[in-house]
């Protein structure tokens, strides 16, 4: 049976990557449902090419435009930000890739989960914001969300057949990113540039800042602890600059499970998409004689000290990761534009988690407030 595709953030890295594994499939996938935010003629011709039932432009300014591009074809357009939620309800399809990047993935993966659609799930602030409330609304629904984020999408691949078995822990694999090994009188200089040339993955510029500051690494830190239900000290990063190792799973007989493959997310994507299935496909093959050492570090937390606030988001819990996160899209937004420099980030997101009040048991109202007050705590801060 075809499975029928809905890619929430299309003209993205994700978006485009799985497009490419779905046209390689068109025996098992088929897409449905295309969104963008503001790229519309991206999103245009993605529609174009793939034939979709349903496209949703975001930026409800460009309607017109996509609406007259694609009149000559019976692809539906719809726009603005409820669009999405509404697409998100739909009947017209089976499995939602969530590729939205950052907390505006999270009320149409909501949606989504409501409606019983499966979740392909790439959108790792979606959990970071309200990891709780996605997963118990998963399990109410019966739906299963499965990790498109390379580590995590190891760790589901290690977990398979080993459900009666418990986790002692988990190691999440970090390359480093393009400021290993540097210290704060380098960072302290560094532009935009320097900051989104990753050197193992090609991937969206939010992303590329976070994996340079290490927030990354925290993010899914929070995302496997929702993911795979774990206690704080049941997850450790370690710096694995090759990225052969996408991460490992160790166990109550202390045997440790890997999962391996080259640095490419058309694999996880691939895999999600497929689940329980593995594909065919022609990509290239990992290589032992070009990687022939692995080395392992311990991640700088002093020098990234991002990751140490991710640490003390994930142990606190309650509304501060939703609150780091928040600051952290602001200040990450205000670097990519060349309005603060790239330790001044991790300054702001600080400020702004020791304003913002803590609440324990946040409800999805407290966590939506806690998110706005820490974009407008992090904006003002930065106006100063
Ligand atoms: P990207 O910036 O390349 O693409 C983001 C997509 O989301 C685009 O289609 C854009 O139109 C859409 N979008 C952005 N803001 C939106 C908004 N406000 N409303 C609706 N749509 C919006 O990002 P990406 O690198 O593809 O990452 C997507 C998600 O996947 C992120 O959460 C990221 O952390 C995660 N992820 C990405 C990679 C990777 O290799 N790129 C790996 C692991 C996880
Ligand atoms: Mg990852």
């Amino acid at each position: 049976m075809i499975k029928r595709i809905g890619i929430f953030g299309s003209t993205g890295s994700i978006g485009k990557q799985a497009l490419e594994v779905i046209k390689h499939n068109p025996d098992k996938f088929s897409v449905e449902i295309l969104t963008a935010n503001s790229n519309y003629e991206e999103l245009i011709e993605q529609a174009i090419v793939h034939d979709p039932n349903i496209v949703v432009i975001g930026d409800d300014t460009y309607y017109e435009k996509v609406k007259q591009a694609l009149s000559g074809t019976d692809v539906k357009v719809f726009a603005g930000e409820k669009a999405l939620e509404e697409v998100a309800a739909m009947d017209c399809y089976d499995m939602m890739l969530a590729a939205i990047v950052g907390f505006a993935g999270l009320k149409p993966t909501l949606k989504a989960i409501q409606s019983k659609k499966a979740i392909a799930l790439a959108n790792k602030e979606t959990l970071v914001v309200a990891g709780d409330i996605v997963m118990d609304l998963a399990v109410q629904n019966q739906v299963p969300v499965i990790p498109v984020d390379s580590e995590h999408s190891a760790i589901f691949q290690c977990l398979v057949g080993e459900t009666r078995n418990k986790i002692e822990k988990i190691y999440l694999t970090a390359s480093g990113g393009p400021f290993l090994g540097r210290k704060t009188n380098f960072l302290v200089n560094v532009k935009r540039e320097h900051a989104l040339q990753h050197p193992n993955w090609q991937m969206g510029a939010k992303i590329s800042v976070d994996s340079a500051t290490l927030m990354n690494k925290g993010l899914e830190m929070i995302e496997a602890k929702w993911l795979f239900n774990l206690q704080p000290d049941q997850i450790e990063v370690l710096v694995h600059p090759q990225s052969a190792i996408h991460s490992m799973v160790q166990f109550e007989d202390g045997s440790l499970k890997a999962q391996l493959g080259v640095a490419d997310m058309r694999l996880p994507i691939q895999y999600a998409l497929a689940f329980p299935h593995r594909i065919p496909n022609e990509y290239p093959r990992f290589s032992f004689r070009k990687f022939n050492t692995f080395t392992f570090e311990e991640p700088d937390l002093r020098t990234f000290r991002n990751l140490a606030l991710s640490i003390e988001a994930l142990e606190k819990g309650g509304n501060l990761p939703c609150v780091m996160n928040a600051a952290n899209e602001i200040a990450v937004y205000a670097f990519l534009k060349n309005k603060i420099g790239f330790l001044e980030m991790t300054d702001i997101i600080e400020a702004v988690m020791g304003k913002v009040p803590f609440i324990e048991k946040p409800s999805l109202d407290d966590y939506l407030n806690s998110d706005a007050e820490a974009r407008t705590l992090a904006a003002d801060i930065m106006s100063l």
